[in-house]
């Protein structure tokens, strides 16, 4: 068996024997999953239990790479941080016993593997070709993110790297742990110096990358399976690339092939003609888009001669309203737009939808509207909202039982 070795993440850099009290099984026995251990301190703080143990496989937060999951005698483990040297474990309840049994996520645990690895090869790749420091590493759930060091990145330089990686990968290149120290540290070719002092762990590797860091890796190149770039953007003058690592690649292509079929069957295409189809789809809709503006403006003229000519008898003769249903709100704001133009005119347009409704209202020039009498003699009293400013004012209508209330009040109050 090879002597046990360590990583460490390039932000999160461990020495060995700062914290002498809890044995790291994560290190030593990073296949296993169960462990028992003696609890050495529990303590109450914020409503959590804080848990330290002689001996952990759980990883405990730090260099990008998150703390494990799983359980502690059956309660689950809500985080594992690193304060001062000490690990503690945090959970909900109180353990009540001198010993427990711990359990840990594998699939969390080596989903995370993968992600650091994968990350580590990037890393070194994107170092060696094109001499692109690594800024910063970031791996959540959804996607590990790798920031170089440079302000540009082109689309053939990411699948060089995205190339190199995979056929690395399948090397089946060995990874090992290396222990040294800060005297020793340059018998070894780093991809970054380290700065540390005393004790220092190494993950290498071979013949690819050697550098200083904390993470729990896999043993084997192989195992990170693949490497899929999928974006990058600008950020603080340096370039953040983004990628999908290990079973998460095979799983986002099993996403995107799915997407694939539901696309084919919507659009009733084959899965090479889907941009052609939608290309033409986008054709036909700003066709149809420009058809409905003609008719719009058709329609406006109409019901604007329409409106100007059959006044509503009962109410005020410059005032004129109208109540719609589920009716394009474009249009209505359109025919209210040209309708102000005209003289001595004040409009109400109500527009019903689901139970509520759209009020709109519009005066012309010479005509000048006191809202604030308008806020408080409707809106209020009928649990409207909106506003606006002359000539325009639009809001909404909680009730449209009360749409005809509304026109009632606002022809007396401002129709006269
Ligand atoms: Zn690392």
């Amino acid at each position: 068996m090879l002597p046990f070795f360590l990583s460490v993440s390039e932000l999160h850099l461990l020495k060995i024997g700062e914290n002498p009290m809890t044995e790291k099984l994560y290190y030593n026995n990073f296949r296993d999953t169960e462990f028992e251990a003696k609890i050495l301190e529990q303590k109450k703080e914020n409503n959590e239990w804080l848990i330290v143990l002689d001996r952990t496989l759980f990883y405990p937060e730090g260099g990008g790479q998150p703390a494990d999951k799983g359980y502690l005698n059956d309660i689950e483990v809500n985080n594992v941080l690193k304060k001062k040297g000490r690990i503690y474990h945090y959970l909900s309840n109180e353990l009540k016993s001198e010993f427990v049994r711990g359990k840990i996520n594998w699939e969390h645990r080596f989903d995370y593997m993968q992600q650091h690895t994968g990350q580590h090869m990037i890393s070194a790749t994107f170092e060696s070709i094109f001499k692109y420091g690594t800024v910063s590493v970031h791996m959540s759930s959804e996607y590990t993110s790798v920031e170089l060091s440079t302000n540009a990145v082109s689309e053939t330089e990411v699948r060089q790297v995205e190339e190199l990686v995979n056929s690395s990968i399948l090397k089946n290149l060995p990874i090992r742990y290396i222990q040294t120290n800060d005297s020793d540290i340059n018998k070894f070719q780093l991809r970054r110096p380290s700065k540390l002092k005393g004790n220092i762990r190494l993950v290498n590797i071979e013949n690819y990358d050697c550098v200083a860091c904390g993470g729990v890796h896999l043993e084997n190149t192989r195992d990170v399976k693949l490497v899929k770039f999928f974006k990058s953007e600008k950020i603080r003058g340096n370039i953040r690339t983004y990628w999908k690592i290990g079973n998460r690649a095979y799983q986002d292509y099993e996403k995107k092939t799915q997407l694939i079929n539901r696309l084919r069957n919507v659009l009733n295409s084959d899965e090479n003609n889907i941009e052609n189809k939608i290309e033409q789809l986008n054709i036909e809709i700003s066709d149809v888009k420009s058809q409905r503006n003609k008719l719009r403006k058709g329609l406006v003229c109409f019901y604007k001669k329409d409106l100007l000519l059959n006044r509503q008898p009962d109410k005020p003769e410059r005032f004129i309203s109208r109540i719609w249903n589920n009716e394009d709100g474009e249009f209505i704001f359109q025919l209210l737009k040209s309708m102000i133009n005209e003289k001595n005119i004040i409009i109400c347009f109500i527009n019903k939808n689901n139970g509520i409704f759209n009020w709109s209202i519009g005066c012309s020039e010479d005509i000048n509207v006191d809202f604030n009498e308008v806020r408080k003699n409707i809106l209020i009293p009928l649990n409207c909202k909106g506003g606006g400013k002359s000539p325009i004012w639009q809001g909404v209508g909680t009730d449209s039982d009360k749409a005809i209330d509304f026109i009632d009040k606002l022809s007396k109050t401002i129709g006269k």
